[in-house]
This record gives structure tokens, sequence and C-alpha cells, in this order.
């Protein structure tokens, strides 16, 4: 029998509709073993987060957030139970963990003192919830099947709140997965949450996905399915242009450079250790399981065309520029001052005494103040980013295209020149807030 692990995220358990659809989903494969990891429904764990931000004050609001995050779990058991007796007892195993979860936040307000292992134990209870409510609504529904505390297969380092998986720990334990599913067709499990010598960790924001791939590499699955609320990896993200199309096939690389600049689509490096054991990923939508959905490989080298597959908006960049005379600071200098000053670096060149660079949030308030004073010439931009393979040596059809938008949009551009980041991505910079108002026509380009 095959073993594959399923992911659901946050908008696939996110209510009752959307529970029945895992549940569907799971309930038509009987042939697989089947790994299945929840997300915390949508919100929840923006809502723990806050929690946690305001334990420490002195008003009451934490409970107002209490109420929200019990009131949104109480309404999904009473939908999705028909039968009472079955609804109580989900209701009395919430209860405790809402209660276990309010004990935490008290503590903190006792000692006035938040440890990042507090905070990582608030955030593991949206996984917590939903893993236990989906469970007993699939006992509820007659398939046999184990909820598994994630803990006991993920470890991880002790950076509690973005923590590191340790492969060689999760290798080991992927053994008592592996019996366990001799016993169950169905192992449900918490996506997001490690341990650290038995202190809880959580994986970093997004990182369900990290999970999936963590236990598939643990059992050496045979295929891991990745399903999210759009019908795969697309051309750009669905919500800005409805015409996106869905890539059939993408490879590793493109998809760490797309998750890199920052699409939310697959948590960077979450696939990583699946295909180091050649594990299939596949990326799916819950609402339409049967489409086609996106095929993630490793390329190998082998020869590839050189087209644009992809494309993401990245608003509220700056552009800047700096000329660097010989009595300069040295290169590594303004390299490392925009990386300590920047939560991304897109683009960082040398050329014709020049200093070029693409970058997003700034991480201070001065930020802008220290790059005056550095001498920067500074231009708030909004960038289209394009990915491909070999993206240096884009094909003649395909660079025609792009010659005729940006002839098109020249009154759009900052600048008229496509600079290119890397291997996989290239960025267009237009001017500020004028992304959404392009991004629809580029795209109709490049891939209608
Ligand atoms: P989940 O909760 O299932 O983990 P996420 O919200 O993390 O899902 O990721 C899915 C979302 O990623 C989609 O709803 C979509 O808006 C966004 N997205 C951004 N860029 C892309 C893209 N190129 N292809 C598909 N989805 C994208
Ligand atoms: N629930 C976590 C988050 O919202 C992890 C995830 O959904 O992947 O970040
Ligand atoms: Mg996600």
């Amino acid at each position: 029998m095959a073993i594959k692990v399923l992911k659901f995220g946050g908008t696939s358990v996110a209510d009752s509709t959307a529970m029945r659809k895992v549940f569907e989903i799971i309930s038509s494969n009987r042939e697989d073993k089947q790994i299945v990891v929840l997300s915390a429904c949508a919100g929840i764990t923006d809502k723990l987060l806050k929690l946690s931000e305001t334990a420490l004050s002195q008003d009451n609001e934490y409970l107002q957030i209490l109420e929200k995050i019990e009131n949104h779990h109480l309404k999904l058991i009473v939908e999705l139970f028909r039968d009472s007796e079955k609804s109580a007892s989900c209701i009395k195993s919430v209860n405790f963990l809402l209660q276990s979860l309010k004990k935490l936040i008290e503590g903190v307000k006792i000692l006035e003192e938040i440890t990042p292992k507090i905070k990582a134990e608030i955030l593991s209870y949206g996984e917590l919830l939903s893993t236990n409510i989906f469970y007993q609504y699939v006992l509820s529904r007659g398939l046999n099947s184990f909820l598994l505390d994630s803990r006991e297969i993920i470890e991880t380092d002790n950076y509690h709140l973005n923590a590191k998986p340790n492969f060689e720990k999760i290798q080991q334990n992927g053994e008592k997965l592996k019996k366990l599913l001799q016993n169950y067709p169905i192992v449900i499990t918490q996506g997001f949450i490690g341990n650290w010598k038995k202190e809880t960790t959580v994986l970093g924001r997004g990182g369900s996905d990290l999970s999936a791939s963590l236990f598939g590499y643990s059992v050496n699955a045979d295929e891991i399915l990745i399903w999210t609320d759009v019908d795969g990896i697309m051309t750009t993200d669905p919500r800005l242009v409805p015409n996106a199309k869905v890539i059939e096939k993408i490879t590793v690389d493109e998809v760490a450079e797309l998750s890199f600049f920052g699409a939310k689509v697959l948590h960077p490096d979450t696939i990583k250790p699946a295909l180091a054991k050649n594990i299939p990923v596949k990326v799916l939508n819950t609402f339409n399981p049967n489409g086609i959905g996106t095929t993630i490989y490793q390329n190998n080298g082998i020869t590839f065309e050189s087209k644009v597959s992809s494309m993401l908006l990245i608003e509220d960049c700056f552009y800047l520029r700096r000329q660097v005379t010989k009595d300069s600071r040295d290169f590594s200098y303004y390299l490392n001052l925009l990386k300590s000053n920047f939560e991304k670096l897109f683009k960082f060149s040398f050329n014709d005494n020049t200093i070029l660079a693409i970058v997003k949030s700034p991480k201070g308030s001065d930020t802008l103040n220290l790059l005056e004073q550095e001498e920067f010439l500074n231009q708030k931009v909004d960038a289209i980013a394009l990915f491909g393979l070999n993206i240096p040596n884009i094909d003649k059809e395909e660079k025609s295209k792009l010659d005729y938008i940006t002839d098109r949009i020249s009154e759009f551009l900052e600048s008229k020149l496509f600079f290119v980041v890397s291997d996989y991505s290239a960025i267009l910079l237009l001017q500020p807030n004028k992304g959404k108002e392009v991004i629809e026509f580029v795209h109709s380009i490049l891939f209608d």
C-alpha cells in the first residue's frame, strides 16, 4: 500500500463546509495509507498571536480574543455534528484545550513575562484545536483513524518560534509512524508544531507545508499532496488576476524563488526535504478536487525552454542607487547595510561605479534617513517579478513580448530595464502604486 501525506491549509479547515470537503477527499481514497496534516482554522493563528501580544497589557482585551477563538470552534462543532452526544464529547475535549490555553495566558499575566517558549505553546493551540475537532468528526463518520501529536515525530532545534527540523531524529521517529500506519488507514496530525526536548516549538508562519514535507520524509512517503484554496501554483495570484492559469509542472527552483519573493502559495524550503528523497509533491484545490493541480519536480540540469512561467506583484519597494568612487567604503559595507536594514533584498549589483539595489520593508523607522546619510538615491516603486528557468537567456519570442510590454506601459515605468535578479527571476520597476493598474495587462501578454 502506498503512503500519502495530505496537508490541508487554513482555508481548507476554516469552517464546517470546508471540513466536510476534506472528509470527502480522504474518504474517497481507500487504497492508500493517509497521513493527514492540518493547519489551524483560517485566522486562528493570527488571533493567537494577538492573544500572546495582549497577554502582557493591563486591560482585558485578551478575554475578548479568547472568546472569539472559543466561539469559532464551538460553532464549527455544532455545525459538523448532527448527533448531540458526539458533539457534546467533542465540546468537552475542545473546552479542555481552551481551558489550558487560558491558564497559559493567565500565567503570562502573573509572571508579567512572555518567553518564546510560552509564545510557541500559545500558537500551537490553533492546530491542536482543528485536528482534535476533525479527528472526532472523522470517527463520527465511521472512518478508523488515529490522532497523533505531531511533537512525537517533528523534533526541532530550540528556536521556539522559527524552529528548524532535526532531520536525523525525524527520520528515526518515522519508524513509530510507520507502525501506526500498519494499524490505522488514516493518521491525523498537526502542521506547524514540533518539539525540542519536550518543549513545544513552531516552524514559522505558514509552516504546515514544511510539516507535510517532513512527515513525508520521515516515512519515505510515496506522494505529498498540498491541498489549498486555489487550483495549484498559478501564473500569478488569482486573487489579483482572475484569469491566472494553473501551471501543470514547475521546478522546485522556480517555486523557491516565488516563495522568496513573497508569493504566499508555499512556505520557502518546504518541499526540499521531500524532493531530496524524490517524493513527488503536488498542489491541489480542496474546493475543486478533480482539477489537475501542479506537480513540483527537480529538474536536475535537464535542458529547458526559457520562458516566463509565473509572475508576482510586489508593492512598496525601493529602488536604490549610489555612486561608488575609489575612496568610498567597501562594496560589502553597503551590502550589509541594506541586508540589516530591510526585510528583503531582491537585487544588489555593481556596474559602472554605481551600486543598484531593489529592497522592500525597511526594518526601522529611520532606515530611510540612514539611506540619505549614506548618499543613496531612493525612489519608491512597485515591482513585477517574473519567474522562469534560465531567465538571463530568455528566448527571442518571449523577449519580444517583454519589449512590447515595456513599450505599451512606458508611462508607468520607473525604468525601462528588466533587472535580471538570478537564473530564475527578473524584475520590472513601475512607478509607485501603479502595479495593480498594469498587472492584468502584463499577464495577458505573457500568458493568454
Ligand atoms: P493555505 O492556507 O492552504 O496554506 P495560503 O493562503 O498559504 O494557503 O496560500 C494560498 C494562497 O496563495 C492563495 O489563496 C493565493 O491567493 C496565494 N498565491 C499567491 N501567489 C500565488 C500563485 N502564483 N499561485 C497560486 N496561489 C498564489
Ligand atoms: N497556522 C500556521 C499559520 O497560520 C501554520 C500554517 O497554517 O501553515 O502560520
Ligand atoms: Mg500556507
